[in-house]
Formats: structure tokens, sequence, C-alpha cells
């Protein structure tokens, strides 16, 4: 009771000291007090912002705060740094193997990261979709400040693919690092005992390859009748070696059978399909529309999109058409599903891939009829539009890849045509020969 008294006692003093005072100088006093504020406040902030733009300048060495100071040599870190220091103090590293069933949801979840800073990020990924679903084995690496602020990660996709998220000017930036490694070719020969597929296998080809081969000379050769004893056949196989190690990728570029009457030939040109030794189409064509029936374009592909509220650059890299829910969606061209699955801001989304040169991808589906791995064929019924994922309404986004870069898939140059056409001809004879060299035969 006595402090309390005591207390208004002073402010009533202080209260009739203020008002006692000429109207300039309570302004000034007024005045005073908002400029001492604003320099406590001010340079807090500022110091707070440079400090990050220093941590996301990190190269790749230990940020780790525990053995920061102890193990890295002031004149190491002025060498990387020059003079400016960064501050280390807080951030920590991450660094996770995927298990099944982990989430890129449950990892924040678990490093007390918000769900916005997981939404931006997977916004970013829908170019690479590789995010919505992680793979058992894949390795993930989270650099995280003090203020539990996401700063960069990394994520090990497989031997080839790296890709890194790094937040810079309070936005994710990316990059996906893919190392090229090297292709090299194998001739895999045998003669025919009894069933193709066992003998292929026993000359060391994967079911896959000879999938593949099957699927190539469908049209022309029937492997379970034409087939006879001591047949015989060549296949020549691209595989690719990622740091001396088999990256599972491959492409099989050159087919021979040998029967007794006839000899059938299948060569992959450059534009990802098989033609016969004449330049003879083995594939159908390629089209233009993923629709039996035509809808109308909602939104084109443009590289240069501003979104409309945060005025950034924000690619569209596909073309939207709008689709009823439910619209049947058909592959543009033979290939094998690279990816299928579910990503938060994509939906429902298919991945195919139409040898090495173009990819095709379709998103916000209701349905997915494909699985990873399947060979489907131009015409293939893949899947439905839907609204999934962040959508603002029922459509088809559809993407078509050259050489892993988007697009415009209403203008890209397509081989719709059913034999090679005559200003590649020239190119295809090369190529034709070189791996009819490789595989040691000769046209009849
Ligand atoms: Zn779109």
């Amino acid at each position: 009771m006595l402090l309390l008294n005591r207390l208004k006692a002073l402010l009533k003093t202080f209260a009739l000291f203020i008002n006692s005072l000429p109207r300039r100088h309570f302004f000034a006093l007024i005045l005073l007090l908002i400029f001492l504020l604003i320099l406590l406040f001010i340079p807090g902030k500022k110091s707070g912002k440079k400090t990050i733009k220093r941590q996301l300048e990190l190269p790749p060495i230990s940020v780790s705060s525990d053995d920061y100071p102890v193990a890295e040599p002031i004149a190491a870190v002025k060498e990387v740094y020059g003079e400016v220091f960064p501050d280390f103090s807080g951030n920590r590293e991450v660094q996770i193997e995927i298990k099944a069933g982990d989430t890129l949801s449950d990892i924040f979840q678990k490093e007390g990261l918000s769900a916005a800073q997981l939404q931006e990020l997977l916004e970013v990924d829908k170019q690479y979709l590789r995010l919505g679903n992680l793979l058992p084995g894949q390795k993930v690496k989270l650099l995280i400040s003090a203020d539990s602020k996401l700063l960069a990660l990394k994520v090990m996709i497989d031997l080839a693919n790296t890709l890194t998220f790094t937040l810079k000017d309070d936005q994710y930036i990316s990059l996906l690092e893919t190392k090229k490694g090297e292709w090299r070719n194998s001739v895999f020969q045998g003669s025919v005992t009894g069933s193709f597929y066992l003998d292929a296998k026993e000359a060391g080809l994967s079911a896959g390859q000879i999938q593949q081969v099957s699927s190539v000379l469908q049209d022309k050769f029937d492997f379970n009748r034409q087939l006879r004893f001591g047949d015989s056949f060549h296949v020549l196989v691209a595989k690719q070696y990622i740091d001396g190690e088999y990256s599972e990728d491959s492409e099989v570029l050159a087919i021979m059978i040998k029967t007794r009457r006839q000899n059938y030939t299948a060569f992959l040109s450059e534009d990802g399909r098989y033609y016969g030794q004449d330049g003879l189409g083995l594939n159908k064509a390629y089209r233009r529309f993923p629709f039996n029936q035509k809808y109308r374009i909602s939104s084109s592909f443009n590289p240069r999109r501003l979104h409309p509220i945060t005025k950034r650059i924000s690619p569209h890299n596909g073309t939207d058409f709008a689709a009823p829910i439910g619209t049947k969606i058909y592959s543009v061209g033979d290939g094998v599903v690279a990816r299928a699955g579910y990503h938060p801001a994509a939906g429902n989304y298919i991945v195919i891939k139409h040898g090495r040169k173009y990819t095709t991808r379709f998103l916000h589906l209701s349905k997915i009829y494909v699985r990873q791995g399947q060979r489907v064929e131009m015409g293939h019924l893949i899947g439905r539009t839907g609204n999934t994922g962040r959508s603002t309404g029922a459509h088809l986004h559809y993407e078509f890849h050259v050489y892993d870069r988007p697009v415009n898939a209403m203008k890209v140059n397509l081989p719709l045509s059913k034999e090679v056409p005559k200003d590649q001809m020239k190119a295809f004879v090369q190529r034709r020969d070189l791996f009819l060299k490789e595989m040691g035969q000769e046209i009849i």
C-alpha cells in the first residue's frame, strides 16, 4: 500500500512537471523520446538482416556450432570470406537419410520449421516434383537458423542429381545439379534356344530392355511365333555411369533380329523414336494434344510471367487447358513413366520420358492410371484431369520438356511425321551405320 501511494505521488509530480512545461519544451521532449526509440530498434533489425545474408553465402565448410570455432583456423575462414566473418552462432545443420514413409512435412515438424516455409519450398519444387515423395535412401541436408528459419535444403536425389534450395531475399531459389556421367555402349547378343525373354536375359539384357526391344518391333515381328531355334539377336545398349557406377539409366540404341527368312532392324534416332534401316518409323508419331477433344487454353506457356501478387517473375512452364474434371488424358508419344504420385503443390502428377530427349508432365490430376516404370504407347490412357494440389480450378497443366528444359508444348517442333524427315536422313544414316559397326553387323 505504501509503495502504491508513493508511486501515485511520483506520477502526480511527473504529470505536474509535464503540465508546467512550456508547449515547445513538451514537444521537444516527446521528439527526443521517439528518436531514442528509433535508435534502439532500427539498428537491431538491420544487423539481423545482415547476419542472415552472410549466412546464406556459406561455402561447404562445417557450420556446426559446436566444432566451428575450434576446428576452423581463422586464417582459413578469412581466405574464404575475406575480412567479413559470417556469424555461425545458432545455425545448425541437420542431415537425414530418408526411410520408408518419411515425408518432408514430418521432417519440418520435427525440426520446428513452419508449414509456411514448407509451402513456399513446395511451390518452387513444382518445376522438379522431387519433394512430394522422398525415397528411402535419399539424403537430405538442412541448414536452419537460430530463429527456426530454413536457410538451405539439399536433396541428393540419386547418383546423378542434387537439388538445392537456398533462401535469398526472403524467397527460395533453386539449383538442380546434374552429373552427365559417361554413357558407354555395350552389345548383347545370343541365339534363340527357346523363349526370347530367357535367351535375352541370359545374354545380359535387363527386363526393361527386353520389354523395350519387343515393344519397338511389335508391329513388325511376333517374338512368340516368328522366332525359331537358331535365330540370333544383337542389341546395342547405352548405359550411364556416374563416377564409375551404373546409374540404372539405359537406352536401347539398336536392334537386329536375324531369322532364316529376314532381318528385322530398329535404330534410335536423335528424336527419341525408332526407325527401320530405311528410315521408316516403327513407333506411332507424337501428337500435339493429350486429349481426344479440343479444349480452350486458359493459360499459355510463359517463361516470364509475373506473379499477380508478389510481382516477381514466376514462370508458367506449361499450357493450361480448361478441361472439366474427369477428362481423359492420353500419352502424346511412346515412353516410360518416370514418376507418378502426389505432390502438395502439383497435386496428382505424371512424368513420362520419351527417350532421352523429350519429357511430358501432367499436373493436378484426379486419377492416375499408370505407375512408375510402366511403358506407355502414344494414345495410352494415363489419367484424368482434376483440381488437386494448389490449383485454382479444374484444368490440366501440361508441360513439354526438351533435354529437361520446359518449352512451349503448343509450338515445339515435334517429330510428327512417320519417317525420318528428308533433312535429317543423312544424320540418321550416319548414326545407323555407327551403331551397326559397334554391333559388328551389316545391312543385308
Ligand atoms: Zn499451369
